[in-house]
């Protein structure tokens, strides 16, 4: 059997462990994984000593594509998710103008995306006030899904969800069989605090911190789960940042509500120290928790308690990154070019399985949200797949591929780099290069 492409001799990471094997891929599919696969006549990619991973799967970026091109786009964001070695990720429906929240505009994004997108991707619709009766549409339109925020958002143009909102809005979704993906801090509690703390002007990395505890994320978790139970909807809690959150999220599985669970890499590295030392490069909301909490939502991880791990890629015009006000700086970190080597890093320190590594970043997604074709190196799936090299690599601004080279992560040592990238087959980057880009090769 001829086929397009076979990478000899690598270390893949099968949803089985890890094997030393060959893959066949042909046209734009895995066919075969096994020993000694006859590659004559196919391009050779010779791979002795890398792993082989599927291609990350990133339910949670904002490439503020259209209208905030100079924060981001779907060019330079999806070129630095190859980079990275994520072959799929989900767009979130705020930053962009307008917001994603009727079917128009979903439709219409998703064409800017096809023209400019490196690799594969799919969009949340948004829920907001005024705009329930696009939810059906905006589903058979293709959203993977829909986005509220329970807080504010950080934008104007996409607001938080009003009690009323919430509950009609997740029977909808309920009923047009998509999941709610839900930012969960309580807006009582963080706008309250907020405001006592800016009326001390007390502004700075702590004074944000305090705004923001882990009961504002607590509150909003549980207050959700039971919104779940009396609707029915379910329900994806984004960018979970504490492990008392996660054991609410573990409560409500084992009561077999539709439920589940992602955490990003910057509460997993990176703990309130970094917000004060590297100021607003560090800051997200809910924000970066301290030492203790950072072990505590680890051991949750390790444990297999959350489901997924996704960026949360939330970046800006470096002018919104402010260090007189932490209030007022703009929220949200670049690092969607470093999940994958993250949760290696966390992988070799804490003796976690790289078949671990790969359900948390592409095969749960997948399967979460119906990417049958996705997220694992097994034949029959689309040729996804990246290769790692285990030698270290420190971030530096040359190396990045975000628009603005401006990141938490920057000076930052993985103990592994990413060496290549392929999307359906294709070539997406290799050693430092995105090699094809839009067109394909
Ligand atoms: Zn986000």
């Amino acid at each position: 059997m001829a086929y397009d492409m076979v990478i000899k001799g690598a270390k893949a990471v099968t949803p089985d462990g890890v094997k030393e094997a060959d893959i066949a891929v042909q046209n734009g599919v895995i066919t075969k994984i096994g020993s000694d696969i006859e590659a004559s006549g196919a391009t050779m990619i010779q791979a002795d000593g890398q792993y082989v991973f599927p291609g990350a799967i990133d339910c949670h970026v904002h490439f503020n594509e259209p209208g905030r091109e100079d924060w981001e786009g779907f060019e330079t964001g999806s070129r630095m998710m190859a980079a990275g070695g994520c072959t799929t990720y989900f767009d979130m429906p705020l930053n962009c103008i307008p917001s994603t929240v009727t079917a128009e505009h979903l439709l219409a994004k998703a064409e800017v995306g096809r023209q400019k997108s490196a690799v594969d991707f799919a969009l949340w619709g948004g829920l907001v006030p005024g705009h329930i009766d696009d939810i059906r549409p905006m589903a058979e339109a293709g959203a993977i899904g829909f986005k509220a925020f329970l807080s504010k958002s950080g934008t104007d143009e996409f607001r938080s969800v009003d009690e009323r909102t919430l509950l009609k809005g997740m029977t909808e979704i309920a009923a047009a069989g998509k999941i709610l993906a839900l930012h969960a801090e309580s807006d009582a509690i963080t706008s309250y605090l907020q405001m006592v703390l800016a009326n001390k002007g007390e502004v700075d990395a702590d004074a944000y911190a305090a705004s923001r505890p882990e009961e504002a994320e607590a509150e909003a978790v549980y207050r959700t789960i039971q919104y779940a139970k009396v609707t029915g909807c379910p329900v994806h809690f984004v960018h979970i940042s504490t492990a008392k959150a996660v054991r609410l999220i573990r409560e409500a599985k084992s009561e077999r509500l539709d439920v589940s669970v992602e955490t990003c890499p910057h509460y997993v590295l990176f703990s309130h120290d970094d917000l004060r030392e590297k100021g607003s490069v560090a800051k997200c909301a809910p924000p970066l928790r301290s030492q203790q909490s950072k072990e505590a939502l680890i051991e949750a991880l390790s444990a297999g308690h959350i489901d997924m791990v996704s960026s949360d890629h939330s970046p800006c015009h470096p002018s919104l990154k402010r260090e007189d006000n932490m209030f007022l700086s703009w929220g949200g970190i670049s690092g969607g070019q470093f999940t994958l080597l993250a949760m290696l890093q966390l992988a070799l320190e804490r003796d976690i399985p790289f078949e671990t590594i790969a359900e948390w970043t592409a095969s749960a997604p997948a399967k979460r949200f119906g990417l049958q074709q996705k997220g694992r190196l097994e034949a029959g799936c689309d040729a996804d797949f990246v290769l790692v090299t285990m030698e270290p690599y420190t971030v530096t601004r040359e190396t990045m591929f975000a628009k603005h080279k401006q990141s938490i992560y920057e000076g930052h040592t993985f103990p592994c780099r990413i060496s290549a990238t392929y999307s359906k087959g294709r070539s997406v980057y290799r050693e430092g290069e995105i090699v094809s880009g839009i067109d394909g090769a």
